[in-house]
């Protein structure tokens, strides 16, 4: 099942039977999936699943062992990569280092035949948006890291394509930056309609961005789906896991805690903690425990705690602070007795 048709019209990607071999490895093992016209999409998965392989066949810098490529409707598995119109930012940049940043960015306007008047218009307006307009007549080499990233970005939007695929645009920027960063490509992405394809493998950014991620492993997409279905009704452990923290239950756990003999999850901030002089019995449809805090870990906007129920069940509770200082007081304390309190409908059935 490949959803992500928008009904009307084509979508912008068809990946069909998508294959990549490289020697004995199968980067790419089989991929099924349409991206929609004007949706953004991401690729999530850790280190070596094949996302950037994917993006490759896309673009066309690889060519597919079985499988096919459509762009807008269009078989492009065999074309070359300037016959196909999707623009790539690179993890590398790829930087003409002789050209000043603006020019830089002005370059693919100028293949284009864009007058100089307007090139240069346009170039600036992108370098605004990556927020180095002040910097336009350095050259790349006189620029930082993150600095170099955003110039590559800026010179993808410029000539503002059909679909950009993005590697890990973000990487090399700052935790305050990438944010900023962030909020600046949503709001291009939805302004321009420009259907957006982004690798990564910060689970977070690509909740917080995406309209629809597909989680990858092994060279195979594991889940699809909106944030919201990946966070809350994770399909596996394998994505339950990936996607930031959780409760895993074994099917030993689950049959003592549920009466049913397969893996749950639970998310950490479904946990409420009250302290041991609790002793009402569980609710209806309430999971009631004893345990002990083995650590609190302070995150700022709340804590992390780490529990050990007392019939040996390791768990991870998440409280956010109310944003009274009394909080830091009242927060548990390594060693502290605790009652943990879930709901069962927010305990997850993984497949
Ligand atoms: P990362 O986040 O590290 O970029 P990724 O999920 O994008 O990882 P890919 O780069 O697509 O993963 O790699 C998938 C698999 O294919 C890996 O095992 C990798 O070592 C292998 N691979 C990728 N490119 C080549 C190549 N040119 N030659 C041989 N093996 C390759």
């Amino acid at each position: 099942d490949a959803a992500g048709s928008t009904g009307s019209g084509k979508p912008a990607i068809r990946l069909r039977g998508l294959v990549k071999h490289f020697g004995d490895v199968a980067a790419v093992d089989g991929v099924d999936l349409d991206i929609a016209d004007g949706e953004f999409f991401s690729m999530l998965g850790p280190s070596g699943s094949g996302k950037t392989t994917v993006l490759r066949l896309i673009a066309g810098f690889e060519s597919a062992t079985a499988g096919t490529v459509e762009l807008g409707g269009l078989d492009v598995t065999k074309a070359a990569p300037f016959e196909r119109d999707v623009h790539t930012v690179f993890q590398d940049y790829a930087l003409f280092p002789h050209m000043s940043v603006l020019d830089n960015v002005a370059y693919g306007l100028r293949v284009r035949g864009v007058g100089k008047k307007q090139r240069r218009e346009r170039a600036r307006r992108a370098l605004d948006t990556v927020q180095l307009g002040h910097l336009g007549s350095r050259r790349p080499t006189q620029l930082s890291g993150g600095q170099r990233q955003r110039v590559a970005l800026a010179r993808a939007i410029v000539l503002e394509p059909r679909v950009l695929l993005l590697d890990e645009p973000l990487g090399a920027l700052d935790l305050k930056l990438r944010e900023q960063m962030q909020v600046e490509l949503k709001q291009l992405q939805r302004s321009l309609g420009i259907t957006f394809v982004f690798v990564t493998h910060d689970q977070e950014e690509a909740l917080t961005l995406s309209d629809r991620i597909a989680v990858f492993d092994a060279g195979r997409i594991q889940q699809l789906g909106s944030p919201r279905e990946i966070y809350e009704n994770p399909a596996s452990a394998y994505v339950a896991g990936f996607v930031g923290t959780t409760n895993l239950f074994d099917a030993d756990v689950s049959s003592r805690l549920l009466g049913v003999a397969s893996e749950h999850a639970v998310r950490p901030e479904r946990l409420r903690l009250s302290g041991a002089e609790d002793t009402e019995a569980a609710r209806d449809g309430e999971i009631r425990l004893d345990a002990v805090v083995t650590e609190t870990i302070y995150l700022g906007a709340g804590n992390r705690v780490h529990l050990r129920t007392d019939d040996g069940i390791e768990l991870v509770a998440l409280e956010q602070s109310t944003g009274t200082r009394h909080d830091a007081d009242s927060a548990e304390h390594r060693g502290d007795h605790v009652t943990v309190r879930f709901s069962r409908a927010d305990v997850v059935a993984l497949a």
